[in-house]
């Protein structure tokens, strides 16, 4: 029998248990406690409503679920991102993620806990499946907020974290091999050549679909408001495919690729992460939320603060809009939520889960058409 319980009927729990009469007066002696008044919403980019890892279960749909049985908050939705992780067929996140120009996944998370303003993230890590508990571990085991490269495997490796040699799948080694053939077998060409012929390379894959846009970028967030109001996020990702190693996007930067603020809101990003790290997008949706702008609003706000910071030529089309795609999702304190994108193709949707059960929302675009057109 399934555990969900549906928000009156926990409503009605809270009550009975702060000691509430059947007319809802308060007995005398009862503690003072918040009644509940928020229905939990959980949201994700689409990777959170469409993998399950063989399981029976998306990302939205357990973190939904774990909320409405009373877990943290942020325990719930990293129970979720790591479905999304585990599953070798998502080529964007975790096990089987994208590698990087040396056939290396490296992997970027972060998290924040709104009610307990703590964060961790983990950047540029290496052999380990879910980065995103590594990133909770950070949170709760150290005094920092952000641990790179071998370190954070090392840290991981003292926490008792699995260091596995490889988190290619054949899929993903298959298609790297593929880059790496066509770009150059020695990838000894000029810097400034290797970075333009491999950028080219990659998009003549996406144009033949040998990979999906969605994977050729590709990231987990996973963003939730629990029934007291407890508001959390994670990011989890393998980052921009075939990157330059060592690169680090959006994803585990606070303020970036995702910020919680715990009475406000929170966003999360998938997309071009050097676009969030110059414009700390996800903060700057979560202070429009703050100003009390709704989440679709304040969303749209910062897709056209990158729009309007980006003017290096060669991130722009012929008609001065920016040449990358970039999505935001965000949650407010009231649980209300919105996704948008800057342009209409591509990725149309996200995901929710409410007490109507897990769906795929739309997209709200702030531009018509695609990067490429
Ligand atoms: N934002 C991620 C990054 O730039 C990639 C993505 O979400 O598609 O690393």
């Amino acid at each position: 029998m399934s555990n969900r319980i549906n928000r009156r009927e926990f409503v009605l729990a809270g009550a009975a248990a702060v000691g509430l009469g059947e007319t809802g007066e308060a007995f005398s002696n009862a503690p003072a406690v918040i009644v509940p008044s928020v229905a939990p919403v959980v949201i994700s980019d689409r990777s959170g409503v469409t993998f399950k890892n063989g399981g029976t279960q998306t990302c939205v749909e357990k973190a939904f679920e774990l909320i409405t049985r009373g877990e943290d908050v942020l325990d719930a939705i990293l129970a979720g991102v790591n479905i999304v992780e585990n599953d070798p067929e998502e080529s964007g996140v975790g096990f089987g993620g994208t590698p990087n120009a040396d056939g290396v996944v490296q992997l970027d998370s972060c998290c924040m806990h709104g009610p307990r303003k703590q964060a961790g993230g983990v950047a540029a890590i290496e052999g380990v499946r879910t980065p995103s508990l590594v990133a909770k571990a950070v949170m709760e085991h150290t005094d920092h907020h952000l641990l790179a490269g071998q370190g954070a495997q090392d840290f991981a490796r003292n926490m008792g974290f699995t260091i596995e040699d490889d988190l290619n799948t054949p899929r993903t080694r298959d298609r790297w091999l593929e880059w790496k053939r066509r770009t150059d077998p020695g990838h000894y060409l000029n810097p400034a050549q290797r970075a333009r012929h491999g950028y080219q390379v990659a998009l003549e894959m996406l144009a033949e679909g040998r990979v999906d846009e969605s994977h050729f970028w590709g990231t987990v967030n996973c963003d939730a408001i629990g029934p007291n109001g407890d508001i959390c996020g994670v990011t989890s990702t393998s980052g921009l495919a075939w990157k330059i190693p060592g690169r680090t996007g959006d994803s585990p930067i606070l303020g970036a690729g995702l910020y919680v603020a715990g009475s406000v809101g929170a966003c999360g990003s998938t997309g071009r992460g050097e676009a969030n790290l110059y414009n700390l997008t996800s903060f700057l949706v979560v202070e429009n939320l703050r100003r009390g702008l709704h989440p679709k609003d304040a969303g749209l706000a910062g897709l056209r603060r990158i729009k309007e910071n980006t003017i290096e030529g060669r991130l722009l089309k012929g008609n001065g809009d920016p040449a990358f795609n970039i999505r935001l999702f965000a949650l407010n304190a009231k649980g209300e939520y919105a996704g948008v994108t800057m342009y209409a193709s591509g990725e149309t949707s996200y995901g929710v889960c409410t007490e109507n059960g897990a769906e795929q929302a739309r997209l709200e675009p702030l531009l018509e058409g695609s990067p490429t057109d």
